[in-house]
Parts: C-alpha cells; sequence; structure tokens
C-alpha cells in the first residue's frame, strides 16, 4: 500500500511528539541507524510499509504472529467477538477457556491470571513470591530480560542489552539492592549465593531459556539441566523458582521450553520438577495485548479477592484479546509445530551456509524451534559473550537484508521469529537476499 506519507515523514513527526518517535525502544533502530519503516499491512509472512515497500517478516511482533499476520480464523474470531462488545470489565467466557487452555497445555500451570502485558506477568508473579515467602530478595540472570519491571531492569537483555545500558535510571536503590544479578548457567555462582543469603531469597526468576541477549540454550550438566538444578537449588533454601515463558511459551515447543527439559520430555530421565510459578504473554494473545502468569494452586490462592496479594486490572481478559489468543492456540496443533521446526531448521541451514560461504563468524543457537544468530565464531554462554559478537557485522547484514527485502530484528541481541506461513517460497526469498547480507557483514 503506497501512502502520500513516508516513513520518513512519519518519523519525524513521531519525534515531535511520542519519545525517540517510538513506544518501545528497539523499534527506533537506535543501534543500527536509519530510519524504521512504519507498517500499514501485514498478511502472513509479509509486512507493508508506507513507502510501499514489501519485506519478509522475521520479527513476528516479536513472537506473538505465530500463525502469521492477519490469520483468517484469528481475525475473524476477533471481528466476532468485537461485535459482542469491546470490553466489559467483568467476567466473559472467554477468559474461562483461555485459562483452561493454557492449564491443559501446560503441566506446571494449575491456576492461570491473565494480564495485559509480560512485563505484568513478572511483576505479578514476583509480589505472589515475596508474599509466599515472607522474604525480598530475587535473583535474576544477566542478559534475561522479564519487562520493565523496576526489580528486574539491571544488567536485562533486549534493548536494554542493544543500547549496552548497564539497567535503567529510575530505579530506587532499595528495589535495585533487592535484585541479586548472577551470570547464566553459573551453578557454582547461584550455589555460593544461596550459601550465603538462602534464607533472604524469594525467588529466582529466568527466562526458560534465554531469548533476549540472543538464544542461549540452558546447560546440563550431569544428566540435569540447568532449569531443574534451579528449581531444586531453589526449594532446598524454601525460595521458589519463577520460569519465564513469556517468549518460549507455546513457541520452543508445544509445551514451550518445560516441553523440552521438562520430566517426560525426549531425552529427560530423572527427577520430577516444576518451576512453581510461570508467566506467558505473546503466542496466548495472538498479537492483542496479553499477559498471564500462574502454577501452583496453593500459591495462585494468595491472590485477592481470596487472599492478600493485590493484582488486577481494567482490561485483564478482555474478550478481543481472549479470543485472539484462543483462535491462535487453536490453530497450534501438532501440525503447526511441524511446520515451525521445519521452517526454523531451514532458515537456520541457510543462514550458516552463506554467512560460512562469505567468511562471517558466527554461531546459530537453538532452544527448540526457536533460534538466533550470533556473529562470533565462539558459542555463547551468557551476556558476556553475547557483548563480544560484532554488532557491526550484523549492523551490516541487517541493512542489506533490509535492501533486499527482509525484515530481522533490528538487534544482534534478539531471536528470529518464524511463523506458520513461513512456506518454503517465502524461504525461497529469504534465501535469495542472504548471499549478499552475507557479503555485506564480510565487508569490514
Ligand atoms: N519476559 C520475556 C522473556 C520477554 O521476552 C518479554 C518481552 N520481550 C517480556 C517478559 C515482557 O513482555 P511485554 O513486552 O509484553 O511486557
Amino acid at each position: 500500500m503506497t501512502g502520500t506519507i513516508s516513513s520518513t515523514d512519519l518519523f519525524s513527526r513521531a519525534q515531535q511528539v511520542i519519545p525517540s518517535g517510538v513506544n518501545s525502544p528497539v523499534r527506533a533502530f537506535g543501534s543500527v541507524g536509519g530510519t524504521p519503516p512504519f507498517l500499514t499491512s501485514a498478511k502472513g509472512a509479509l509486512l507493508h510499509d508506507a513507502d510501499g515497500n514489501e519485506y519478509v517478516d522475521l520479527v513476528g511482533s516479536w513472537g506473538p504472529m505465530i500463525l502469521g499476520h492477519a490469520h483468517d480464523a484469528v481475525v475473524e474470531a476477533v471481528r466476532e467477538a468485537a461485535g459482542r462488545g469491546l470490553s466489559f470489565g467483568a467476567p466473559q467466557p472467554g477468559e474461562v477457556s483461555l485459562a483452561e487452555e493454557v492449564v491443559h497445555r501446560i503441566r506446571p500451570v494449575e491456576q492461570l491470571r491473565l494480564v495485559n502485558s509480560g512485563t505484568e506477568a513478572t511483576m505479578s508473579a514476583l509480589r505472589v513470591a515475596r508474599a509466599a515467602t515472607g522474604r525480598d530478595v530475587i535473583v535474576k540472570f544477566a542478559g534475561c530480560y522479564h519487562g520493565h519491571v523496576d526489580a528486574l531492569l539491571a544488567e536485562a537483555g533486549s534493548g536494554v542489552a542493544t543500547f549496552a545500558m548497564p539497567g535503567s535510571a529510575g530505579v530506587t536503590a532499595a528495589t535495585a539492592r533487592d535484585t541479586v544479578v548472577l551470570p547464566y548457567g553459573d551453578r557454582a555462582a547461584v550455589q555460593a549465593l544461596f550459601a550465603e543469603r538462602g534464607s533472604e531469597i524469594a525467588a529466582i526468576i529466568t527466562e526458560a531459556a534465554p531469548a533476549n541477549m540472543g538464544v542461549v540454550t540452558p546447560p546440563e550438566q550431569d544428566g540435569i539441566g540447568f532449569n531443574r538444578f534451579l528449581s531444586e537449588t531453589a526449594h532446598a533454601a524454601g525460595a521458589l523458582l519463577i520460569s519465564d515463558e513469556v517468549l518460549t511459551g507455546f513457541r520452543a515447543s508445544a509445551e514451550g521450553y518445560y516441553g523440552i527439559d521438562g520430566p517426560g520430555a525426549a531425552g529427560v530421565t530423572g527427577a520430577d520438577w516444576a518451576p512453581d510459578l510461570m508467566t506467558f504473554g505473546k503466542v496466548i494473545g495472538g498479537g492483542l495485548p496479553v499477559g498471564a502468569f500462574g502454577g501452583r494452586e496453593d500459591l495462585m490462592g494468595l491472590l485477592a479477592p481470596a487472599g492478600p496479594v493485590y493484582q488486577a486490572g481494567t482490561l485483564s481478559g478482555n474478550p478481543l484479546a481472549t479470543a485472539a489468543g484462543l483462535a491462535t492456540l487453536a490453530g497450534l496443533d501438532a501440525a503447526a509445530y511441524e511446520i515451525l521446526g521445519s521452517a526454523s531448521r531451514t532458515l537456520q541451514q541457510l543462514v550458516a551456509d552463506a554467512l560460512t560461504t562469505a567468511g562471517v563468524p558466527h554461531t546459530i543457537q537453538r532452544a527448540g524451534t526457536l533460534f538466533s544468530v550470533f556473529f562470533r565464531e565462539e558459542p555463547v554462554l551468557g551476556y558476556q559473550d553475547a557483548k563480544a559478537q560484532d554488532t557491526e557485522a550484523f549492523t551490516r547484514f541487517f541493512h542489506a537484508m533490509l535492501e533486499g527485502g527482509v525484515y530481522l530484528p533490528p538487534s544482534a541481541f534478539e531471536a528470529w521469529f518464524v511463523s506458520t506461513a513461513h512456506t518454503p517460497e517465502v524461504l525461497d526469498r529469504i534465501a535469495s537476499v542472504l548471499p549478499a547480507a552475507a557479503a555485506a557483514a564480510a565487508r569490514g
């Protein structure tokens, strides 16, 4: 669609009235430079901007658009729901169905509350954990992002990593004092902290598989996955494990990353374990603003009005959002995960081949169907490694891809997102752009 207003015009107007011209920092293209395309429509795997350009999308609105954009069944469900009313601020059937669907699909979730973003979900989960334990300290890992919750911005991933910020101004010293940041995957550091301060710790929060410093596969040691280790270490000290599956949920596998490293998953042996609380977002809203947190019934029972932990939302459980989420989950059957897995593997191979041919050092890391490309040779085990990649090579690669009609996340610290609409024909379009982009990355 060619409008009369260009992205350049829109960006300059936006900068007058919106800080940096955007409503979420990475969108400003601050680390890669240039003007972000202003998007006007999207269908399937394709995006259209105000300047009349078409792109193959590898962002997928950062995760929700797992069935592709404007998926017919999702759009129809939202249209139908809209005709029945936009918001009631009262219980409605869709929120029951969506909670049932999540409880049914994700074993550790016995009860669930819907909120409006991943940020709200992690913020609320922390509150429940602190109330349940009567303790204040939260442990997080460097490079993990859990939304813009005060307590969780220290050494965070996503935009905080993209712009190399240590955290955020405006967070009180008291809040920062209650957050301990450890290197991801470092069992000795976790054990040392618990040995010293175990009785003060309310919870460990971790991304089920980090994906906001690029994708880091949770490390296994002696047959015990990192998440299980965290759960056992926390429980031994009377603390909780909050597993953040806002990004990995319903994407890494049908049961999120827990479907990959949880008990009963292929190749996983040994003890039964589960996170106490889990957080979700993105996919369960199908593109509308939704988050959720859930877990053990005794913990979720602490929420008001039955319990003492206050948490609420004017638009929580909104009928359009639950309709979009339900229609999206309905589309996520075994066949859909086959397609996602296949598209993800094919794309990884195409990128690896192109970068190898051009002689560009790179590492591709995955967590189920989720993956990212690091511009460095060595594996990335944590945030220090992720920061050591060649972000300038990424920037050259990114612009050449954009020029060729492929829309990547505008940051070297983000996962790439495929959808069930990434058909072999769509992947061919990406393949045709990759050699030039890899050559651009190589021209250091
Ligand atoms: N947790 C994780 C793991 C995320 O990836 C994100 C968003 N990228 C969030 C929390 C925050 O979600 P939201 O942007 O919806 O607040």
